[in-house]
C-alpha cells in the first residue's frame, strides 16, 4: 500500500516507470539473443518551446545516479551548460551519450529521458526570468502548484536557473540553502490588522530573516506601504506587493507609485518586492518601473518540458541511425568567449571557433565508466554560477545588437 501516486526511489533506479514497450523490447532482444549488442546512444533535443533560442541543461546529477552501477559508459555536457538545439555547423547537439549493451539500459530511456526534459524546462525559464529582471533578485514560489513529489527537484532547476532562492524547506535543504519566504495573507487576517501582523512578524522572527511586509490586504497599496514603513522604520527591508489580478489595473503605476511616496518621506532604503501570476514579460515591465526583487511561480514551476529524445547512433562500433538524425559518436566543440557549439565526429581534430578564432573545448566528458561515476558532481550553488556567468555573455551579446 502506498499514500502517493509516486514512484519509490528503487522503482525509478530499476526502470519500473519505464513505457511498456521497452520492457517488450528487452525481452524480445534477450529470447533472440541480442540484448549484448553494444551500442551509443545519443540525447538531443527538438525545436524548443516558447520560441526559445537555448535552454539550460538540468538534471544530469539525478541521470548520473539513475545510470550508476549499470554495464555502461556515459558522456555527458555539464548541468547547467546553456545549449542551442543546433550547433553553429547544424547538428543537433548530443546534449548526453551512453555506450553499452542496448538490453542492459533499453528499460531506463523513459527515466533518463523525464529527469532532464522537465528540469530542463524549469531551469530555462527560471535563466529566463533571470535575464529579463536584468540580474536582479528572483525568488521560486511555484512548488504550490505542482505535485509535491517533486518540489525539491522543482526548486533546484530554478535555483540553479539563475534564481536566487526557493521558498520550498525539503529543497533548499537537499541543496544546502537557506529557504526564501515572506508572510502569507493569512497572517495579516487572523490579526485583522495589518500593523500588528506586521510588528509580530518583527517581534517573533530572528533579526536575520529580512523584514518584508506584505502590503496588499486591505487597503491601496501606497497607502499600506507607507503603514508598513513608518511602523517598522529601518527596520522593514522591503514591501511585498502580491496584488490580485481584479485590482491590479496598471501594476507598473502603482510599483511607481509606491517608491514615490517611500522615498517622499525618507525611505529610499525600503525596497520593493512584487509577486503574483509573473512571467518574464511581466517581471521586465515591472523591473523597468521600479521593482526591486520578484517571487515567481507557476510560470516557471510549470515551465513547458524540453523534448530530448534519445537515439541509437553506432552499433557495434559501425556508424547507424534511423532517418533524421547524424550517425556515429560526435563530440560538441565549444568556444568559451562567443557560446558557439560545432559538433564533430569523435576523430576529427579540434576546430578553432568560426567567430573569434580561439581554441574550442570538449564539452562530452566521461561521467560514468563501467558504471562508475568518475566525475566530481558539482554543486547547485557551483551550476547556478556557471549558468549566470553564461547568462552574462549573453546578456551582453543582446545589447552589442
Ligand atoms: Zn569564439
Amino acid at each position: 500500500m502506498r499514500r502517493f501516486y509516486i514512484a519509490t526511489e528503487e522503482e525509478i533506479k530499476k526502470g519500473e516507470t519505464t513505457d511498456v514497450y521497452f520492457e517488450r523490447t528487452r525481452k524480445i532482444l534477450e529470447a533472440k539473443g541480442l540484448d549484448k549488442i553494444k551500442v551509443i546512444a545519443e540525447i538531443t533535443s527538438g525545436k524548443l518551446p516558447r520560441n526559445w533560442e537555448w535552454g539550460v541543461l538540468c538534471g544530469i546529477e539525478e541521470e548520473i545516479k539513475l545510470l550508476e552501477g549499470y554495464p555502461v559508459n556515459v558522456y555527458s555536457m555539464p548541468e547547467g551548460v546553456i545549449f542551442r538545439p543546433q550547433s553553429y555547423n547544424g547538428v543537433k547537439i548530443p546534449v548526453l551519450y551512453i555506450e553499452g549493451p542496448y538490453g542492459s539500459f533499453a528499460h531506463l530511456e523513459t527515466a533518463i529521458l523525464g529527469l532532464i526534459c522537465q528540469a530542463s524546462g524549469v531551469a530555462t525559464a527560471a535563466a529566463r526570468v533571470k535575464l529579463a529582471a536584468n540580474f536582479k533578485p528572483v525568488y521560486a514560489f511555484g512548488i504550490r502548484r505542482m505535485h509535491p513529489a517533486i518540489a525539491p527537484m522543482l526548486d533546484r532547476a530554478a535555483y540553479i536557473g539563475g534564481f536566487d532562492g526557493v521558498s520550498g524547506v525539503l529543497g533548499a535543504k537537499l541543496m544546502g540553502i537557506k529557504p526564501v519566504g515572506t508572510m502569507p495573507h493569512a497572517l495579516i487576517i487572523l490579526f485583522k490588522d495589518q500593523i500588528k501582523a506586521w510588528k509580530a512578524f518583527d517581534e517573533i522572527m530572528p533579526p536575520e530573516i529580512p523584514r518584508i511586509a506584505l502590503v496588499d490586504t486591505f487597503y491601496d497599496e501606497k497607502i499600506e506601504a507607507v503603514m508598513a514603513a513608518e511602523a517598522l522604520k529601518e527596520k522593514l527591508f522591503a514591501v511585498r506587493l502580491d496584488t490580485p489580478g481584479s485590482r491590479r489595473g496598471d501594476f507598473a503605476e502603482i510599483i511607481r507609485e509606491v517608491r514615490w511616496e517611500l522615498d517622499l518621506r525618507g525611505y529610499n532604503h525600503v525596497k520593493i518586492f512584487v509577486s503574483g501570476g509573473l512571467n518574464e514579460e511581466k517581471v521586465k515591465i515591472l523591473s523597468e518601473a521600479g521593482a526591486d526583487a520578484f517571487g515567481v511561480g507557476t510560470n516557471v514551476s510549470n515551465a513547458p518540458t524540453i523534448d530530448f529524445a534519445m537515439d541509437i547512433v553506432e552499433v557495434e562500433g559501425k556508424p547507424i541511425a534511423k532517418r533524421g538524425k547524424m550517425a556515429g559518436r560526435k563530440q560538441v566543440w565549444r568556444c568559451n568567449n562567443c557560446l558557439i557549439d560545432i559538433v564533430l565526429p569523435i576523430n576529427k581534430p579540434k576546430p578553432k571557433c568560426p567567430k573569434c578564432n580561439k581554441e574550442m573545448t570538449e564539452m562530452l566528458k566521461p561521467v560514468i565508466i563501467n558504471g562508475k561515476i568518475v566525475t566530481k558532481l558539482p554543486t547547485a550553488t557551483e551550476i547556478r554560477n556557471y549558468v549566470l556567468n553564461q547568462l552574462k555573455i549573453i546578456a551582453k551579446t543582446r545589447e552589442q545588437i
